[in-house]
């Protein structure tokens, strides 16, 4: 099923195959839809439909107290027909091949719909973070790249933070691929500390880039941002930043979670202060400020918009037909179930498709790897102008596509992202 490093291409992820989580059937149903509405020729569907490569690892850790772990590692790279494999690497117990190489190719997707000169990759190793110390995880991290580091480089495969992993684990990553190298080079991953070749912003990025295309759909619906009311499910790296940045514009913040639960005030919460408590350890239902709400409840709000930005499949079909929204937008990867998306559209709700609303994170480390190549150094306002007229241009690309198709946002970025990355794979002869 998977191979060493050195291995050979994967002939696995067929169109058959039972999906074993709710991101996987997604991410395939979406896909089927696609490559049927664009009557793809069926040597470029299943070359699509499957991961270029798989790779899984065992990863040996000498524990502080003695005892010899060992953790399995992935990284899959869906596609490099339009550049390098691009996407993040998360440490998590629920890391499986499966759930990797589903979020490899939606990385391919995503980064087609920007229109960034990446394929589509995704790495994990199933681990609890929070049951390492730091050296441990250091270890962990240098035995991934040793493992795998044929297979990486700046041209070739890029890493960047996902869920549990952030800047350190980047930093540790640069390090570790110097020494496996014998050459420094910053471009091998992205997110990394300002000191080790970072970009600016792009610790907020997600969350900035949903706001931009969040002020975009509002615009579109006719919705003033000045007092809109806004939920968001997350209080994590993209959640906490969207509030932060929609509460700075004068939108009503009304409700925010974390998986502890949430807290609720329709006349708008005091972001700032739930993030510097948050920050400092504490879940959100043990705050002040507002009522406690459940999860459940946030999602059924009568609000403006709501933003799913911290589980995958959260908007059952069930679950949407509670919404009252008038805008979803997708920060987590695959929150809302296929099955949910025309009970949504069915209720006149306007989804902004994950391909588009999480695109913040990828766009600035797409902006980090040419300041990395080029040895410059952008502003944070350079960095966000350039943020802003690609969420923009993007935006624009994939609402004309629904408008010139009578489709849906979701479906023209699924439309956009599938036959670009298509048409590279055509031109090159697949
Ligand atoms: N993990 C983020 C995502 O899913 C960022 C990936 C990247 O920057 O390469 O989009």
């Amino acid at each position: 099923m998977s191979d060493s490093p050195s291995g050979s291409t994967s002939d696995t992820a067929s169109d058959s195959s039972p999906d074993a989580s709710p991101l996987a059937r997604a991410a395939r149903v979406n896909f089927e839809r696609t490559a049927d509405r664009l009557e793809l020729p069926k040597g470029i569907r299943t070359l699509l439909s499957r991961s270029r490569e798989e790779h899984e690892v065992s990863l040996p850790v000498l524990r502080a107290n003695g005892e010899l772990a060992v953790y399995r590692g992935f990284r899959v790279v869906h596609s490099t027909a339009r550049g390098p494999g691009k996407g993040g690497l998360r440490y998590a117990p629920s890391v499986s091949l499966e759930e990797v190489r589903s979020l490899a190719a939606l990385m391919s997707w995503k980064c087609a719909v920007m229109d960034l000169p990446f394929g589509g990759a995704k790495g994990g190793i199933e681990v609890n973070r929070r049951e390492l110390d730091d050296p441990e995880a250091r270890t962990l991290t240098r035995a991934y790249v040793h493992a795998l580091a044929p297979l990486l480089g700046p041209d070739r495969d890029v890493p960047a933070p996902d869920m549990y992993t952030d800047e350190q684990v980047m930093a540790w990553f640069v390090d570790a691929y110097a020494a496996t190298t014998g050459t420094l080079q910053p471009a091998v991953v992205t997110g990394k500390p300002l000191a080790l070749g970072g970009s600016r912003g792009r610790d907020r990025a997600t969350g900035l880039g949903a706001a931009i295309v969040l002020g975009a759909a509002m615009e579109s619906r006719g919705v003033d941002p000045d007092g809109a009311q806004v939920a968001i499910q997350g209080f994590g790296n993209a959640g906490r930043v969207l509030a932060l940045e929609l509460a700075e514009q004068g939108v009503r913040v009304v409700a925010v979670s974390d998986s502890s639960g949430g807290r609720h005030d329709p006349s708008g919460l005091d972001v700032a202060a739930l993030a510097r408590e948050k920050a400092q350890g504490a879940s959100l239902a043990d705050l002040d400020g507002g009522d406690t709400l459940t999860n459940e409840e946030l999602l059924a709000l009568d609000v403006d918009a709501l933003v799913p930005a911290a589980l995958e499949g959260v908007l059952t079909p069930e679950v949407a037909e509670g919404v009252r929204a008038g805008i979803v937008l997708e920060v987590a990867n695959g929150p809302t179930l296929p099955d949910a998306d025309p009970v949504l559209r069915d209720a006149d709700v306007l989804v902004i498709p994950d391909l588009l609303g999480s695109a913040g994170g990828v766009t600035v480390s797409w902006f980090e790897w040419v300041q990395n190549r080029s040895g410059d150094r952008w502003s944070l306002e350079k960095v966000k102008r350039r943020l802003e007229s690609r969420m923009q241009a993007a935006w624009e690309a994939v609402s004309t596509r629904a408008a010139d198709d009578s489709i849906s946002l979701k479906e023209a970025a699924w439309s956009l992202g599938v036959e670009r990355v298509a048409a590279a794979e055509s031109f090159r002869g697949g």
